[in-house]
């Protein structure tokens, strides 16, 4: 199971890690439920063994990930730029999580480059960058908690999971899976999961914490967005939803309230791909989903600078929002024919 860190590759890094060292680990703008259960079970481990370690990430990140440990002691570099800098400066060492090209991180993205401490990406992301040190890069894995998992036991350290590690981890793989329901959730996966359970993660709390932390607004906005903003294009076998920032504030949004969204469209019959657009900071934020082989990493990375797996991938577009809508529109009839492929 250790393929994905192989002596030869991880060992310089224990080496380096065998003393006490100042590290920062980052992550990508808007952090997910892998983003921070990584960081933070990494967090918790590099803790462990004695470093001086500090979570820093581009962006606030939703409440249903608060009760993560370690999280009370996260960085948020929007507010505070200043510390943050000079963690990195002070670091030697960083880790890149869940995201591969340095443009994720948004506003954090210049220190991130200029800092000539090694870099270590660990991710499952298509088509990384070329600036790390050091590069674990996995597309085929379900998440990057999996890999953090794997890169633990690489050093002979699973017995030492607990239960801060252990939830980090599950909620991570939990989440990029929509709850172990993908084609990436492997019999591999399982066998982690369990492992992560006897390690101490409350399997059913973690499901609490993130499913049912919904505010009334939250679950409004969802049945206003399923009643009034869906659109079906059978044709095209894509559904989608878009939001105003307008529409946004009528139900006071705050940032995680439309987690998940894109995956009712996807959860017609039949619908082969499915869009979320919103209106946000002044440009347009997209969230494709897809189902078997149609790429919607190809159409994002095309269209709307953006990236990620196969069938999971976000963009966005400097575009109105009506504008980008459109846009995808005008760019639907190339893909008709794979859409209706079997
Ligand atoms: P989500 O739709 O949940 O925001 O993102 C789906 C996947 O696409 C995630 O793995 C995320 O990291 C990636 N992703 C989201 N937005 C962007 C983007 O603007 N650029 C790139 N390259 N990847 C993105
Ligand atoms: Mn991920």
């Amino acid at each position: 199971m250790n393929s994905r860190f192989p002596s030869e590759e991880t060992k310089p890094l224990w080496n380096f890690l065998s003393t006490p060292r100042k590290i920062v680990i980052t992550t990508h703008h808007r952090p997910d439920g892998d983003a921070m259960g990584s960081s933070l079970g990494l967090y918790n481990y590099l803790v462990l063994k004695g470093h001086q370690v500090q979570v820093i990430t581009p962006s606030e990140y939703p409440d249903f990930l608060h009760w993560l440990s370690g999280h009370e002691n996260v960085l948020d570099f929007e507010k505070n730029p200043g510390e943050s800098k000079k963690k990195l400066n002070e670091s030697e060492l960083i880790f890149c999580l869940d995201f591969n090209w340095l443009s994720r991180v948004e506003g954090l993205e210049p220190l991130l480059r200029a800092s000539t401490v090694p870099k270590v990406l660990i991710d499952h992301h298509l088509k990384p960058e070329n600036v790390f040190t050091y590069s674990f890069s996995y597309p085929d894995a379900c998440s990057t908690c999996e890999l953090i998992y794997q890169f633990i036991d690489s050093a002979g350290d699973a017995d030492l999971l607990n239960q801060s590690i252990a939830e980090s981890l599950y909620c991570g793989i939990m989440t990029d899976t929509n709850s172990f329901r993908y084609e990436s959730m492997k019999a591999d996966t399982h066998r982690i999961i369990a492992k992560l359970m006897e390690a101490g993660a409350v399997n059913y709390k973690v499901h609490e914490q993130v499913y049912d932390h919904s505010t009334e607004n939250r679950l409004r906005l969802l049945g206003y967005s399923l009643k009034e903003k869906l659109t079906v294009l059978n044709d095209f076998k894509t559904a989608y939803i878009s939001l105003s920032e307008n529409e946004l504030q009528m139900f006071n949004f705050k940032s995680g309230d439309t987690e998940g969204l894109v995956n009712y469209a996807l959860s017609i019959e039949g619908v082969k791909m499915a869009a979320f657009f919103s209106e946000r900071d002044g440009m347009t934020k997209i969230s494709f989903r897809s189902k078997g082989d149609f790429s919607v990493q190809e159409l994002s990375s095309k269209y709307f600078e953006g990236g990620g797996h196969k069938n999971a991938s976000g963009g966005k577009s400097i575009l109105s929002l009506e504008s980008t809508v459109q846009k995808f529109l005008d760019i639907l009839p190339f893909y008709k024919s794979k859409l209706n492929e079997n």
